[in-house]
């Protein structure tokens, strides 16, 4: 994109605002050098300046980092600060105040509010009650690293942390604090072979596949992840929408043809489309999906999005095995997915 004297970037190159740095960098056609805002050399002419997100994207573009204001150092510096900052507020009980997080991060409250809001797109406190949250939805016990927490959150990597918060979340901020405020959503409650199944959905697709041993207790765990939504019985015109997905449960061979509505971080969605590349009747290890997915550290954060999974079958975490071979968990019970693993081998009764 081209300067512009009415673009708010080029005013913050102009007064050579550090606390832009992180946020984008400006490149120079002529001398086909980026930098970032706060860069104390000379400023080119407005014409000449192209603005770019990330310094990734101005090197893709041909353009070299400068070597004064080394625009790459200053985007990990801002973004390791705000990870770290992430980091704390996720391994603290209560949330810390501002003025320890500043602190750590080496920056007056005012400056870290900013920078954080800007990388983070919320504010600390908002991250806080959003992290809270995230933990209070996740089902497997035991404690989470640092680093797989913020896989989790879903920033596979520090360059990648400049996403906004809705992509994090998997929604938009505002909705998922609300726990699906204002959706309808529809279920089912029928038997399968391996026990009762809750069968939910909004209007966009099927949002929760659960197995249960009671009624009662697949009604409250639906309630739980959409405490604001409003919960119907599904009607005679979503028969068959049931059906068939009682019949992809019970022998789910080739894909899955109804459209699926599950939230999760973008992480979680990487993981959960990993799965659904598993062909019936194979199995993958946790490691071999974090390697697919392109993040082979990750087994862990692997194995916690499969465990929460929403939509059982349909995304086939009952596929993942341990690398030795043993079944490792399954957030409806081991029983249930030996069974389910049994009959993909054809060994059925
Ligand atoms: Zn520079």
């Amino acid at each position: 994109m081209q300067a512009s004297q009415d673009d708010a970037r080029w005013t913050a190159v102009l007064e050579r605002d550090s606390t832009c740095d992180g946020a984008f960098v400006f490149a120079v056609r002529t001398t086909r050098i980026y930098c970032r805002p706060g860069c104390p050399a000379r400023r080119p002419k407005p014409e000449h300046v192209v603005f770019f997100e990330t310094a990734a994207e101005a090197r893709a573009a041909g353009f070299r980092p400068c070597l004064r204001c080394r625009p790459d150092a200053a985007a990990d510096a801002t973004g390791e600060a705000v990870l770290g900052a992430c980091q704390l507020i996720g391994e603290s009980e209560t949330p810390p105040p501002l003025s320890a997080l500043a602190e750590a991060a080496g920056m007056s409250r005012f400056h870290f509010q900013r920078v954080f809001k800007r990388e983070v797109g919320m504010s600390p406190k908002q991250y806080a009650d959003t992290r809270r949250q995230a933990r209070l939805r996740e089902t497997l016990p035991g404690a989470t690293s640092v680093t797989e927490a913020l896989y989790e959150a879903g920033y596979d990597s520090a360059a990648r942390f400049y996403v906004q918060a809705h992509r994090a979340l998997g929604m938009p901020a505002s909705d998922y604090k609300a726990g699906g405020r204002g959706q309808a959503i529809w279920y089912a409650l029928t038997n399968s072979i391996v026990g009762r199944v809750l069968i939910a959905g909004t209007a966009r697709g099927l949002c929760a596949i659960f197995f249960g041993d009671g009624d009662e207790s697949l009604e409250t765990e639906l309630r739980a992840r959409f405490p604001n939504a409003h919960l119907v019985a599904a009607g005679e015109d979503l028969r068959e929408c049931v059906a068939e997905t009682v019949a992809f449960i019970d022998l789910p061979k080739g894909a899955f043809r109804l459209p699926l509505d599950v939230q999760g971080t973008a992480f979680q969605h990487k993981v959960w489309k990993a799965l659904r590349d598993i062909p019936f009747g194979e199995t993958a290890t946790y490691a071999e999906i974090a390697e697919r997915i392109g993040s082979p550290a990750a087994t862990r954060a692997v194995a916690n999005a499969c465990g929460a999974n929403p939509a059982a079958v349909a995304v086939p975490c009952h596929r993942v095995l341990r690398s030795d071979g043993s079944l490792g968990g399954y957030r409806w019970g081991v029983d249930r997915k030996r069974e389910l693993l049994r009959r993909e081998r054809g060994e059925s009764n």
